[in-house]
């Protein structure tokens, strides 16, 4: 059986397909897959842009049971396997709420946290920091439950993981009293927003913004939290992430512009301007998250805070360069610092630089240009999606590196839970 992900740019035969319903099942596949020396991968709902979720050999689908979800005041246990969209459904009818979220639903609970998934907002963090309890099978088949009191050096590690350091089978997570945002949408110009950037961040419970290439115009987004309940989503006209990205139109104008790069720029143009200003309030995950329907490939950095300017100067001179097929925007966000030792905002305030070519287009040499303006500003890739750095350069961004390879190579020394992106990404164990 083939397997491959949301944007179909990775694909794999696993040897074999084990379906897992609990954390004995998943120790039991951990030891079956030692014993024909097989390596293991956890599968999330495949919307990693890089190779981090390929399974060569034994594909794992984890626990998603959702009665098998325990909550217990804000604190919420739920099976790795469960995605984000049942999840802000099950926490919405029990008052609860995730504070945060990136862009869509779609991803499992471990799969989110273990490449670091995050949305926008200055004083919010990712949702990996939201864990305070994890439970993980490990390489000779133990299962082990982790927090900040019980083996803590792996929960800490382990939050934002890559999937390296064992198999997740339950997350306990912090939720906050449900609440609804209102948002206001808004077309502004660049410059101005560029101007503005630190207020508007910090004036905001979640703000961020979108750039389409050869423009001028930035598309705004502005989320706060309200006690009122309306008016609704339904009367809103278009939004680049909720109808625009998701809509045929889009999809048309992504494959013109790919037959015809010279149109791209005036498609841009067209595009940006069909943003109408809009405003509404809704339930918090249904403001956040928006369905992709049109299939791109992506890269994404972050860099320090202060380093966006830079970032943005940077990434609109590669664009200029590179960018004649882009009819996708770049997505501009913010979220504060955390303590997770491979979380790409750990222990700095951070900006996230997104870029996207529509799929089957080429994007190597963009994304490499707009990686090298990034690196340089000592950006981090996300885990999750497109780059071409490894462990030789990674380290130097990370200080946690080093003792996160150590204690993989200590639990995993034979590399059960590897494959090739971790190998380049994090190294060969070293057994
Ligand atoms: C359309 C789209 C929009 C996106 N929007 C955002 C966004 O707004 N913000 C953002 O930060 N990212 C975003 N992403 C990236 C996405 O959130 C991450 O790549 C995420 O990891 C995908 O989750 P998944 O469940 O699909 O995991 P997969 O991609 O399937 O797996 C990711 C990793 O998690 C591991 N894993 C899965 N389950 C377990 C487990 N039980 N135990 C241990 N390891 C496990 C896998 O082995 C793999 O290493 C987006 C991606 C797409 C395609």
């Amino acid at each position: 059986m083939t397997w491959q992900n949301w944007a179909g740019n990775q694909r794999t035969y696993p040897v074999r397909f084990v379906e897992a319903r609990d954390a004995g099942e998943v120790s039991d596949a951990v030891k079956a897959a030692a014993r024909d020396g097989l390596r293991v991968k956890a599968l999330g709902s495949g919307h990693s842009f890089t190779g981090i979720a390929v399974a060569q050999d034994v594909a794992l689908l984890v626990p998603s049971d959702p009665a098998a979800v325990r909550v217990d005041g804000p604190l919420v246990t739920v099976p790795a396997g469960l995605t984000l969209h049942r999840l802000n459904e099950l926490l919405w009818e029990r008052g609860l709420a995730l504070p945060n979220l990136g862009d869509i639903d779609a991803q499992t609970v471990a799969g989110a946290i273990s490449t670091g998934t995050h949305g926008t907002g200055a004083t919010h963090q990712g949702i990996a920091a939201q864990v305070r309890a994890l439970e993980i099978v490990l390489a000779d088949g133990s299962v082990l439950a982790c927090s900040p009191a019980e083996h803590p050096e792996l929960f800490s590690a382990a939050r934002v993981g890559l999937g390296a350091l064992g198999i997740l089978t339950s997350v306990t997570l912090q939720a906050v009293p449900a609440f609804r945002l209102h948002a206001v949408e808004k077309a502004l110009p660049l410059e101005q927003v560029l101007a503005e950037l630190d207020g508007l961040a910090a004036g905001n419970d979640h703000f961020e913004f979108y750039w389409f290439p050869h423009t001028e115009i930035a598309a705004t987004k502005r989320n706060n939290r309200t006690e009122a309940t309306g008016p609704t989503r339904g009367r809103v006209a278009e939004w680049v992430g909720d109808d625009l990205l998701g809509n045929g139109a889009f999809a048309m104008a992504c494959r013109v512009g790919a037959r015809m790069p010279r149109l791209v720029p005036g498609l841009n143009r067209l595009a940006a301007r069909q943003f109408a200003d809009a405003e509404y309030v809704d339930r918090s995950y249904r403001v956040f998250c928006s369905p992709r329907r049109v299939r791109f490939l992506e890269t994404e950095y972050a860099v320090p805070r202060e380093a966006l300017p830079e970032a943005l100067a940077g990434l609109r001179v590669a664009a200029q360069r590179h960018g004649q097929a882009v009819t996708f925007p770049v997505e501009v966000r913010v979220t504060a610092g955390d303590d997770i030792p491979l979380s790409t905002a750990s222990g700095r305030d951070t900006a996230y630089v997104a870029v996207h070519v529509y799929k089957g287009q080429p994007h190597e040499a963009y994304f490499g240009a707009v990686e090298s303006v990034m690196t340089a500003l000592d950006g981090r890739p996300h885990w999750g999606k497109l780059h071409t750095r490894a462990a030789d350069t990674l380290r130097d961004s990370y200080p946690g590196f080093d003792a996160f390879v150590a204690l993989r190579d200590r639990l995993d020394p034979e590399g059960r839970f590897t494959n090739p992106y971790l190998d380049r990404v994090l190294g060969v164990p070293t057994a």
